[in-house]
């Protein structure tokens, strides 16, 4: 069945546990509870993108156990389609987070079922998609034949490009949209001075995220900064993810680039005044003359 958006991503679940203090080499700590949320770039991408009311499928991968059974049910029930989200003989992808009293995180990521995302059924995952939304934490060959395969196909291609990673020249030339926050720009270009070059890497247009002063839109011969709403962040967690959902889900719906990254930064600055990633996103009827 054809898709409006289809999300190429990963699918992971925090396993989050509160400790007085990250634990040294060779140490032991007790912490709390654990409690595990449904995350990875990809499956939170989607999530948001549904809120907003999109046609949107995930392309991942899980493993056979009942983390992959919670995250198919959390993305089951915020709308996203599944039957793209394969069953594999890895485990469901784990990120081990643990949460000091400071606010700080660290976290351990066991990739799993989502490096076993293979590129070969892509191009049926895609036909029929008016916008592909790719992100990292999958193999860069998957990446890389998605998004190519999507532009082949004439399907408008977003690349969140996070983590950041090194990809071939020929796969930034078949984008659309390159989207990166403040420091993949400055990791892709080596330096933070001039965003605007994120173009001479080949996409049609580039976002870069600014965190509380919003986002700047780059397209040949023109910088278009959106400023953030005002708000009381409580957590940033998967902004960036709910920015780029919110992204696809306006182009989707034919937005321009400029006003659909003015609705990213509407539901993205919602989603920082919520706690979590997936909870946090907004539904079409809660942002601003909605
Ligand atoms: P970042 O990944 O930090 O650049 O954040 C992604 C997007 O989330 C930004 O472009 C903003 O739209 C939104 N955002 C992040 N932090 C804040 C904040 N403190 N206030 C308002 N919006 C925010």
């Amino acid at each position: 069945m054809a898709h409006d958006v289809v999300v190429v991503g990963s699918a992971n679940a925090d396993l989050v546990v509160k400790a007085e203090r990250r634990p040294g080499a060779g140490e032991t700590v007790l912490g709390e509870d654990t409690v595990i949320m449904p995350g990875g770039k990809g499956a939170n991408t989607a999530v948001a993108a549904a809120r907003l009311g999109a046609d949107v499928a995930l392309f991942g991968a899980i493993g056979d156990d009942h983390h992959g059974t919670i995250l198919l049910d959390s993305l089951r029930d915020a709308g996203v389609h599944t039957e793209l989200v394969e069953t594999t003989a890895r485990p469901t992808g784990i990120a081990y987070i643990t949460v000091t009293p400071d606010g700080e995180n660290s976290i351990l990521v066991s990739p799993g079922a989502n490096h076993a995302l293979e590129p070969e059924r892509v191009e049926k995952a895609l036909s029929g998609a008016k916008v592909m939304v790719v992100s990292l934490e999958i193999p860069l060959r998957t990446v890389e034949r998605a998004i190519e395969t999507g532009a082949r196909a004439g399907v408008r291609t977003l690349l969140n490009l996070s983590p950041a990673a090194a990809l071939s020249e020929r796969t930034l030339a078949a984008l659309d949209v390159l989207l990166v926050n403040e420091h993949e720009a400055a990791w892709l270009l080596g330096s933070a001075d001039d965003p605007a070059k994120l173009l001479d890497l080949g996409p049609r247009a580039a976002v870069v995220t600014l965190g509380a002063r919003g986002a700047l839109v780059l397209t040949p011969g023109s910088a278009a900064e959106i400023a953030a709403p005002q708000v009381d962040a409580v957590d940033t967690t998967g902004a960036g993810d709910g920015f780029t959902g919110a992204l696809a889900a306006a182009l989707a719906g034919g937005a321009d680039l400029e006003s659909a990254v003015r609705k990213a930064v509407q539901v993205a600055a919602i989603s920082v005044t919520r706690p979590g990633a997936q909870p946090s996103y907004p539904t079409a009827a809660e942002l601003p003359g909605g």
